[in-house]
């Protein structure tokens, strides 16, 4: 099947209010191009020199989020444009991304990024350790990074109900912190949870964006 085929078919089986990230990494701008051509706007890329090079030849109205492990010396590449972050998941993090959105006279929308897996391997804060960010305010000195939401990684099983406990956790806590610090900030809006693995589970548990690459464009 073709890109454009996918996309619609992905499109047909997730509600209309739930936003699809087409995760490209190590896929070529042709391949972008094909789904942008079939009204696909936003687009998801893991290393920061790719999502430079492909922003640099793609039209200017795409949406590029940022979903992989970020360092702090490369936030300033993408700082210019990025549309949203969705791996912030430490304090020295977001203060970086606060002052390249200062120097670029923009707010950065980001979206925490919590360790709800098993694995050990997988980024993000720890439950416990959102909450005491949270908790602790200093993310209140940051003013030019947008809190938006939340955003986790499954465990990788055939275990359904495992995953869906993990995204059951997900949601939980982005409820419990939208009702304590975000009840007047509509922009903490986002559940990002969801791959082309689990993105059924994911969107009944309440996601508002998915992320999928393979079942796009394909095995990388
Ligand atoms: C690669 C990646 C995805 C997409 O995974 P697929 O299984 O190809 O859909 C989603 N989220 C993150 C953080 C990724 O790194």
């Amino acid at each position: 099947m073709s890109v454009r085929e996918n996309i619609e078919l992905l499109r047909r089986s997730v509600p209309e209010n739930v936003k699809i990230v087409a995760v490209s990494k190590f896929h070529p701008v042709e391949q972008i191009r094909e789904a942008y051509d079939d009204g696909q706007r936003i687009f998801g890329e893991s290393r920061v020199q790719e999502l430079v090079a492909k922003q640099a030849v793609l039209p200017d109205d795409i949406e590029w989020h940022f979903i992989g492990t970020l360092q702090r010396n490369k936030v300033k590449y993408i700082a210019p444009f990025i549309r949203l972050i969705h791996s912030l998941d430490s304090e020295s993090l977001m203060s970086e991304i606060d002052k390249r959105a200062v120097e670029n006279n923009r707010i950065i929308p980001c979206l925490l990024q919590i360790h709800i897996a098993r694995e050990i391997t997988k980024s993000g804060f720890a439950p416990q350790e959102s909450t005491d960010f949270l908790a602790g305010g200093r993310w209140r000195n940051y003013p030019h990074v947008q809190l938006s939401g939340v955003m986790g990684m499954a465990t990788l099983t055939d275990d359904a109900e495992q995953i869906r406990s993990e995204f059951r956790l997900l949601k939980s806590l982005f409820d419990e912190w939208k009702q304590k610090y975000f009840a007047d900030e509509p922009a903490f809006s986002e559940i990002s949870m969801g791959m082309s693995d689990d993105y059924s589970i994911a969107v009944e548990e309440g996601s508002t964006m998915i992320r999928v690459g393979t079942m796009i464009f394909g095995k990388r």
